[in-house]
């Protein structure tokens, strides 16, 4: 007999950042598992090539301009998503930025609102929603769903001179635990996953600074850096029933190199 769990036919997945790096490889896989995906960013080209790359796989996909840091145009992005699926099964707040790196000293207001805008009161917006329309469904009788949050290896490591984004992502994983408690009772699970380093946009001025490659790359027992694709397996099994008594939990996906 085939064990099933993990298809993912008739489910629908919100990706936030959907359109490259993590949150495109979160997307290509929920979708090549069955998921029809909606995902959000801000550049409509990039929207554009993802939303015509996720079709390849057959599952219905749409791409919605977002700036996550806006509480009003997500509330109303979300209403527009659930007119074109009806529902949302699993939300993924991914999107973030990394802001300026520079001392902790230095760093100005308008920059740590900037971060906190979008990594961290973006990330609850969203949620938000997601966490309203799920218990909202579960009251009329259609329990369940996944919330899920791109922390970052910067809440648990002292991410020296990234003080806005580490203190986001340690709030990301308090927060995404507060749900988890609060929405159990409606069969709605809570996680956050880790990455560490991993080849995006976001870390091409890191990656291609030779020092810093030369001292972080033997640091990482894989010995490579982490792809996009490296996060498939993680969203199909979090957006699964395989994973619905796995919640409040903060996965890391790093080659080791947490633990090295
Ligand atoms: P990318 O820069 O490739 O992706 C960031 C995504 O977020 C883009 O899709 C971008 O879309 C979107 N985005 C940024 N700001 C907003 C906004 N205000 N509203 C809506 N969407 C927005 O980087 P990653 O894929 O690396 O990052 C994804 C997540 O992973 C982030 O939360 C990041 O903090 C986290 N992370 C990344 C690590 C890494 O090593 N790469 C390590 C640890 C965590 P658009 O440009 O269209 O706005």
């Amino acid at each position: 007999m085939t064990y099933t769990p993990f298809d993912l036919s008739g489910k629908v997945a919100l990706v936030t950042g959907g359109n490259g790096g993590i949150g495109l490889g979160f997307a290509d896989a929920v979708a090549r598992a069955g998921a029809d995906v909606c995902i959000w960013g801000r550049n409509e080209d990039k929207n554009d090539s993802a939303k015509k790359k996720l079709q390849a796989h057959g599952t219905k996909i749409t791409a919605f301009t977002c700036d996550v840091s806006h509480r009003a145009e997500v509330d109303d992005v979300f209403a527009q998503t659930i007119e074109v699926y009806g529902r949302v099964d699993a939300c993924f707040a991914n999107a973030g930025v990394i802001g300026a790196v520079k001392s902790g000293l230095s760093i100005d207001e308008s920059e740590w609102r900037r971060v906190l805008g979008v990594n961290l009161d973006g990330a609850f917006f969203t949620l938000r929603a997601a966490a309203q329309h799920m218990v909202e469904r579960a009251e009329d009788g259609d329990p369940g769903g996944r919330l899920i949050g791109t922390a970052s290896l910067a809440a648990k490591a002292g991410a020296a001179r990234m003080e806005h984004y580490a203190a986001t992502k340690g709030a990301l994983i308090s927060m995404l635990r507060a749900m988890a408690v609060e929405f159990a009772r409606f069969d709605v699970t809570a996680n956050s996953v880790l990455p560490g380093w991993i080849e995006t946009e976001m870390t091409e001025d890191f990656f291609g600074w030779d020092k810093f490659s030369e001292n972080v790359l033997p640091r990482i027992p894989t010995r490579r850096w982490g792809q996009p694709e490296d996060f498939g397996g993680i969203a199909v099994y979090l957006m699964s029933d395989a994973s619905s008594y796995h919640t409040g939990d903060s996965i890391i996906i790093d080659g080791g190199y947490w633990i090295f």
